[in-house]
């Protein structure tokens, strides 16, 4: 469904994707972890075209990314995402906040977005704060409510970058709780996270990137019991 061939993308000087092969078949959960600064935020926004890459390619459902335009808009539908900061429209509600990607992008009726925004907010346990603004939620349920925007536009695939690391810990398991749903219904994933909860109970791979590298892919249980390179290892040590 998701597919990275050969994509490498620098910053000036630093290479920061390097060489990057990647396939997420239909209802796979993909966790991708690393140190800070190994590329990972920069593959997420890649596979969204937040960024341009210099070469290589990016095709998601066997379409390649197009540049700009309708095509760029539809394909960005298709791909939902999810960021540590919850980036919600502060001036509208929580309702108005999941139905204006599908009226305005879908061309859905209002009616039957609404409909659609409250059935999200209730499978993710934030349908009681429809009315509310952002500000009167607590950063868990406004996560939350950004899972269900993105949800909201029925995209193929779900990306989350770190959707948790800015929240309290008492938050971080309603968010997770969310995921591990979505994961178990089916979503494809791509979720950047160093919650190994999470990655052990829903991920079917790990990939661990370093200095813009993919360096080791395998199972949770692998990954997490018998790192075989050393880097892996290393960031392990420190996180553990
Ligand atoms: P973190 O765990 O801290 O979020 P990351 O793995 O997500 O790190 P990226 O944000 O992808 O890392 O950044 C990879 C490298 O690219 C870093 O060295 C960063 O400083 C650099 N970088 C990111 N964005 C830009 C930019 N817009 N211009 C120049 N350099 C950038
Ligand atoms: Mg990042």
């Amino acid at each position: 469904l998701v597919l990275l061939k050969n994509v490498n993308k620098h910053y000036g000087e630093l290479h920061v994707l390097q060489n990057i092969n990647l396939e997420v078949a239909r209802g796979e959960v993909v966790v991708v972890i690393g140190p800070s600064g190994s590329g990972k935020s920069t593959l997420c926004r890649a596979i969204n075209r937040l960024e341009t890459i210099d070469d290589g390619e990016i095709r998601i459902d066997g379409v390649e990314l197009p540049a700009e335009g309708k095509a760029l808009a539809k394909l960005r539908a298709d791909v939902g995402m999810v960021f540590q900061s919850f980036n919600l429209f502060a001036h509208k509600s929580i309702l108005e906040n999941v139905t204006l990607g599908p009226v305005k992008v879908k061309g859905m009726k209002s009616a039957q977005a609404k409909e659609l925004a409250m059935s999200l907010l209730k499978r993710v346990g934030v349908d009681n704060q429809a009315q509310k603004l952002p500000a009167q939620l607590s950063g868990g349920q406004q996560q939350r409510v950004a899972i269900a925007r993105a949800l909201a536009m029925q995209p193929k695939v779900m990306l989350f970058d770190e959707p948790t690391s800015a929240l309290d810990p008492e938050m971080i398991n309603e968010v997770l709780d969310a995921m591990v749903t979505l994961a178990k219904e089916g979503m494809t994933m791509i979720v950047v996270t160093h919650e190994m909860g999470f990655a052990r109970k829903a991920a079917d791979r790990v990939i661990f990137m370093d200095g813009g590298q993919i360096v080791e892919e395998a199972t949770p249980e692998e990954f997490f019991t018998n790192p075989q390179s050393n880097r892996a290892k290393d960031f392990l040590g420190k996180i553990l």
